[in-house]
């Protein structure tokens, strides 16, 4: 029975916060705290009249250490669960290590000024944290999250070497907007106008964005048009599964989407330096998530589902094999379940899935670790019952 402290009131800490309150056996007391009180207030309200549970919440800057500090201090949680933003991960661990708990994320670190996300300003707290005792768990979503556990899967029941991997992520939905991003737009259009970048031969390979198509078929939706990206689970996954001769991550991209992509680009609104306007400096990419739908708001009425897997082939008792896991999700069964639509949902399930395995001591190590250096099979046999049930085949064509 633990206190636990989330960090982060949109969709993502919705459905962790209503989770959490499913499991008081595992999570005794919650504290959802973020920058906006009101947004907590209205999950606490939320989370009431589904399961009864009573969570209490906070106003904190999380770019403040003194402020999470005090906070953490005056509830005295055993972890914390960030589901806020990527720019807030260091202010969060320093503050964990100022009070000796323990942390879990779902995106790294990002520095505000430059598009660039990257593993090492987290993994450089390795010291830091293995000597105060604590642990932290590093990109416990579902990409990066469960797509890592899935290819730890495939290495430990599976393959004696696996040499290629190829992460799918589909988003079959439609919310009937004509254009929103599915989670923070501005976290996530900084994401996908990067140039891409995949792992060959031991060395990165960058490209253009949307400089590689291919038409994938997803479980239960289709053909898809998939671009290769950059996504940051490739970073490690390469670096714990050294046997890896190619890593690559796709993602499918509607040809609205793309357009609305492209304009905005092109007007400079998905820019990420200051201009002044009327007397104040006003960032395009801030203004622009000001005035697009919030992802939070896209459950009602959002039809289609998510595909997410690993296509993995390799070596098997001297043979070579193909394997194919992914999990489907609904958008109305997340919604109506939790008030969210399926990206907030699969990556608020494994967040809330990882802190247990923490806080139950199945995942529990002294320092810093990414998801897949833990044993996968605990954490997959719960994923399923919290709502994310998933699927395997073998030696089926990857297209790939
Ligand atoms: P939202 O933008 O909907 O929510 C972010 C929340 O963080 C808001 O409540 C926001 O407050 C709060 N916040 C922002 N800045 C601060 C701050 N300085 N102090 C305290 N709170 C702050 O994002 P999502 O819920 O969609 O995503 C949450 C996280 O999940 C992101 O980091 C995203 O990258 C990650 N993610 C990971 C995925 C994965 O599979 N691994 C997939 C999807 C998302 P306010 O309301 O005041 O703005």
């Amino acid at each position: 029975m633990s206190k636990v402290l989330i960090i982060g009131a949109g969709g993502v800490g919705r459905v962790t916060a209503m989770k959490c309150a499913e499991h008081p056996e595992v999570f005794s007391q919650i504290m959802l705290a973020s920058r906006t009180k009101s947004k907590c207030d209205d999950i606490a309200q939320a989370v009431r009249l589904k399961h009864g549970v009573e969570i209490q919440t906070a106003r904190v800057d999380a770019e403040n250490v003194p402020e999470l500090v005090a906070l953490i201090r005056s509830f005295g949680p055993e972890m914390v669960i960030h589901v806020a933003l990527p720019y807030q991960d260091l202010t969060i661990m320093d503050a964990c290590l100022e009070t000796g708990v323990h942390y879990l994320d779902t995106a790294n670190y990002e520095p505000k000024e430059e598009a660039k996300f990257e593993y090492s300003w987290q993994w450089a707290y390795q010291d830091r944290f293995r000597e105060k005792g604590i642990m932290a768990l590093l990109g416990c979503g579902f990409d990066p999250g469960v797509t890592s556990i899935f290819t730890a899967r495939a290495a430990k029941h599976h393959f004696d070497e696996m040499h290629y991997l190829d992460i799918v992520d589909c988003n079959g939905g439609d919310h009937g907007k004509a254009f929103a991003t599915n989670f923070n737009p501005e976290i996530n259009i900084r994401e996908i106008t990067q140039n891409g970048r995949y792992w060959e031969n031991g060395q990165w390979v960058e490209t253009q964005p949307f400089e590689f198509r291919e038409e994938l078929t997803y479980p239960n939706i289709g053909q898809r048009s998939s671009y290769l990206l950059y996504h940051e689970e490739l970073e490690s996954l390469v670096k714990n599964f050294p046997t890896l001769k190619r890593a690559r991550f796709w993602m499918t991209f509607g040809d609205e989407y793309l357009t609305h992509l492209r304009v905005i680009q092109n007007i400079g609104m998905a820019g990420i330096e200051p201009v002044r306007y009327q007397g104040m400096d006003i960032v395009p990419l801030n203004f622009l998530k000001a005035v697009l739908p919030d992802p939070g708001s896209l459950g009602d009425n959002y039809t289609g589902e998510t595909s997410i897997g690993c296509r993995i082939k390799g070596i098997k008792d001297g043979k070579e094999k193909s394997y194919y896991i992914w999990n489907n999700c609904s958008h109305q069964r997340a919604f109506d379940e939790t008030g969210a639509q399926g990206v907030s949902y699969t990556t608020g399930v494994p967040a809330m899935t990882g802190a247990m395995m923490m806080l139950q001591g199945t995942w529990m190590d002294k320092g810093v670790f990414n998801v897949e250096e833990f044993n996968p099979d605990p954490f997959l046999d719960v994923l399923g019952k919290h709502g994310l049930e998933w699927h395997e085949a073998t030696n089926v064509d990857l297209e790939l």
